[in-house]
C-alpha cells in the first residue's frame, strides 16, 4: 500500500472512496437516465469537459500549451505523411498507412484526453508506442522491414525492443518500463485498477472529468510516441530533404516540450507533495470533507430506492415457518452403526 495508483493514501484517506460517478460531475440531475438519455447525459458531460480542457491547457505551466501545440503540428505531418501529401512514390504503401495509423491514433487519444478518459487514452499510447518502435527498428535496419513486410513476419513489441537494442546498444523509443507500466496500468485488468485515479485524495472516476494531473500525464505520455513514429517515418519516406528537416525540426521540438509529469515522474510528484505538512493536513480535510458529501449522496440514493434487506432480515420474514421434516425415531435398530470397527484411544 501506499502509492496513489493503490485505492488511497491511508495517510491521508482515512477509508478510501467509492468510485466518483457521473451524478456526483452533475449535482443538477434529478433522475437518473437511461438508454438514449443516458447517452446523451454522459456525451454533455464529455463535451463540457472538452471546453474546461481546452481552456485550462494554456495555464498550465509553459512546457504543457507548448506540448499541445506540438502534439498537433506533428499530428499533422503524420496525416500527410500517411495520405501522400507531397506526391506519391507509387509503392506499397506499408509505411504510409503505419504513419495515417499514428495519426488516427493519436487523434482519437487526444480526444479522449480532453473529454477526461485519461486511462482510454493511454490504452492508444501504448499501440502508438508500438509502431513507434517499429518504425525506428525499420529506420535503422532495412532488412527488419523486408522481412515484417515481405515475409509478412509478425514480431512481438518485446522482439522490436531487442533488436532495436542490438542494433544500437540505446533504449528504445517506448523503453520495456515505460512499456510494462503502460500494460500493467492501463491495459490488463487487474485487482489494483482505479479508473481515473489522477488526483492528490485518490478519488477513481469515470471519464469526463477535468483532472489536470491526468492531463498532464496523458499528453506527455501521447507526445513522445507521437514524436518518435513522425522521426522515424519521415526519415523512412524521406519526402525531400528540406521537407525531412522540417518535419525532424518540429518532433524534436515536440520531444523538448515533454514536461516531467509521466508515468513514473506523476507518483514521484505527489511523493514529493505529502512530505509537506500543511498540505497533508490540507489534503486529510478535503479527505474529510469528500467523504461526507459522498455519504450525503449515497443517503440520498437511498432515499429515493427501496432499500434492499439485508439477507439475515430476509431469511427470518421469508423462511417457511413450522417443519414438514420426519426426523427418523430413536427406535430405528434396523441401521448398521459405521463405526463399528473404529477403535478409540
Ligand atoms: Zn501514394
Amino acid at each position: 500500500m501506499g502509492t496513489v495508483w493503490m485505492c488511497y493514501d491511508p495517510h491521508i484517506m482515512e477509508k478510501p472512496f467509492f468510485l466518483w460517478g457521473l451524478r456526483m460531475v452533475e449535482s443538477d440531475i434529478n433522475e437518473f437516465p437511461i438508454g438514449n438519455a443516458f447517452i446523451k447525459f454522459s456525451k454533455s458531460i464529455e463535451d463540457r469537459c472538452e471546453v474546461e480542457t481546452e481552456s485550462r491547457i494554456w495555464d498550465l505551466g509553459s512546457k504543457a500549451p507548448d506540448c499541445y501545440e506540438g502534439v498537433g503540428t506533428v499530428l499533422s505531418y503524420l496525416d500527410r505523411m500517411g495520405s501522400c501529401h507531397w506526391g506519391c512514390n507509387g509503392n506499397d504503401h506499408s509505411i504510409q498507412y503505419l504513419c495515417g495509423a499514428v495519426s488516427s491514433n493519436g487523434r482519437a487519444a487526444l480526444r479522449l484526453i480532453q473529454m477526461g478518459f485519461y486511462d482510454e487514452s493511454l490504452l492508444i499510447v501504448r499501440h502508438i508506442g508500438e509502431v513507434a518502435n517499429l518504425l525506428a527498428l525499420f529506420r535503422m535496419d532495412g532488412s527488419n522491414f523486408e522481412e515484417w513486410n515481405l515475409f509478412q513476419n509478425r514480431f512481438t513489441p518485446a522482439e522490436v525492443r531487442a533488436r532495436l537494442k542490438s542494433l544500437t546498444n540505446l533504449e528504445p523509443p517506448i523503453n520495456s518500463e515505460r512499456y510494462s507500466a503502460l500494460s500493467h496500468r492501463f491495459v490488463h485488468p487487474n485487482a489494483e485498477l482505479r479508473p481515473q485515479l489522477f488526483n492528490l485524495v485518490g478519488v477513481p472516476t469515470t471519464g469526463g472529468k477535468l483532472q489536470e494531473a491526468g492531463l498532464l500525464v496523458t499528453l506527455n505520455e501521447l507526445a513522445l510516441p507521437l514524436a518518435y513514429a513522425c522521426i522515424a517515418g519521415a526519415l523512412i519516406l524521406n519526402i525531400s530533404d528540406d521537407l525531412t528537416r522540417d518535419i525532424e525540426a518540429a518532433a524534436e521540438h515536440l520531444l523538448e516540450q515533454v514536461g516531467e509529469v509521466g508515468l513514473a515522474g506523476y507518483e514521484k510528484i505527489l511523493g514529493a507533495t505529502q512530505t509537506d505538512d500543511q498540505t497533508r493536513d490540507t489534503l486529510r480535510q478535503r479527505g474529510r470533507d469528500l467523504v461526507e458529501f459522498q455519504k450525503s449522496l449515497q443517503d440520498f440514493w437511498h432515499t429515493r430506492t427501496t432499500p434492499k434487506l439485508p439477507l439475515g432480515r430476509w431469511l427470518v420474514e421469508n423462511m417457511p415457518r413450522g417443519t414438514n421434516l420426519e426426523p427418523p425415531p430413536r427406535d430405528d435398530f434396523g441401521r448398521p452403526n459405521p463405526f463399528l470397527d473404529e477403535t478409540f484411544q
